[in-house]
């Protein structure tokens, strides 16, 4: 067995197992990276969803059962119950084992979660930039975070071999790595990721709601572009409440530039300043060229669907 073959953790526990936990299942059991992948359900109906799957070894209602002598103990429900949950398994934690995350946003993680990890435990909060519009215990898929980086934001003093060993569990789940601040971390995911679906959930929202176009002319005539923000749009309700509601500051910094630049192109449409429009248009495109040469990506037209969307 070659160190990269051998498990890192001897127990590790996931507390929710929607996308990203299972994901995460799938892709420790393809790295061979635990012995034994606990995980916790608040309800029998995820419990049995989740077995008909099987990625877990044990599947646990009472979350002190799914936290006992665990090395890893990861946090993958929305952000707004971490918290709650970090405070209810804290008593149970093993000494030397690491509590990480998965949560988008990392500021009011570290706030929520940092006051319940005891003396002896460590914590490496983290963010792996990898997802899809699914969620649930059946939507999770071993390939997920391959390629993709994953965002550490371990809090000052948190012991470095802590560090190291996370840096080296996300690169076997198919991750780069990444240490940044908490602030830094939110900002940067605030154009990135969360205003974006604001932007989505608001288009969307906006086309349901007029009066002069049919719900149904909307759906029909969607290729012309408003179908690629409903996919983001159709994205679980409770994470996205969660994610705003913990990323308040951030996000507003971002929406108040983007208004102005929304109006700076307002008054190039009504003004007729076709320059204006061109070079921001152009300097965009940019932008879509960056991403595909940086791997995130593919090059092939309209995101690779077919002529015809496959079903
Ligand atoms: P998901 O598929 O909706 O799964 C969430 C899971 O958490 C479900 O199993 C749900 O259980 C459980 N859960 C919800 N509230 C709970 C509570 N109060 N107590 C216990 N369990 C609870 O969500 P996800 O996409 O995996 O997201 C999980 C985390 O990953 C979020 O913090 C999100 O910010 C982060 N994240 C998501 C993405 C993405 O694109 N989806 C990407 C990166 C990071 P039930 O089955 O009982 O509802």
């Amino acid at each position: 067995m070659t160190a990269d073959s051998k498990p890192l953790f001897t127990k590790v526990a996931l507390i929710g197992i929607g996308l990203i936990g299972s994901s995460m299942a799938h892709a420790m059991r393809r790295a061979g990276l635990a012995a034994h992948i606990s995980g916790y359900v608040r309800s029998e109906e995820t419990r049995d969803r989740a077995k008909k799957v099987g990625f877990a070894n044990s599947l646990h209602l009472d979350i002190a059962e799914a936290v006992r002598d665990a090395d890893l103990v990861v946090l993958a429900t929305p952000v707004g119950s971490y918290g709650e949950l970090a405070k209810e398994f804290a008593p149970f934690l093993k000494q030397g084992a690491i509590v990480t995350d998965v949560g988008s946003v990392k500021t009011a993680v570290v706030r929520d979660v940092g006051p319940h990890v005891p003396e002896g435990v460590h914590f490496v909060p983290a963010h792996p930039i990898a997802g899809t519009e699914q969620s649930g215990p059946e939507a999770g898929f071993a390939e997920l975070f391959d390629g993709r980086w994953c965002i550490l934001t371990p809090p000052p003093g948190t012991d470095p071999a802590a560090v190291e060993t996370m840096k080296t569990f996300w690169r076997r789940l198919g991750s780069d790595v990444e240490v940044m601040d908490p602030k830094h971390h939110d900002i940067v995911l605030a154009i990135t990721s969360h205003v974006p679906h604001l932007i989505a959930y608001n288009i969307v929202g906006t086309a349901d709601d007029l009066e002069t176009v049919t719900q149904s002319e909307v759906i029909k005539y969607s290729a012309g572009g408003f179908r690629d923000f409903t996919r983001i749009a159709a994205s679980d309700p409770t994470m996205w409440r969660d994610v705003f509601l913990n990323n308040r500051e951030a996000v507003l910094e971002v929406l108040g530039r983007f208004s102005e630049d929304l109006s700076a192109l307002q008054r190039a449409i009504r003004w007729g300043d076709g320059d204006a429009l061109f070079n921001l248009f152009t300097r965009t495109r940019a932008i879509r060229r960056s991403i595909i040469d940086a791997g995130q990506d593919t090059a092939a037209p309209n995101f690779g669907r077919g002529k015809k969307p496959t079903q």
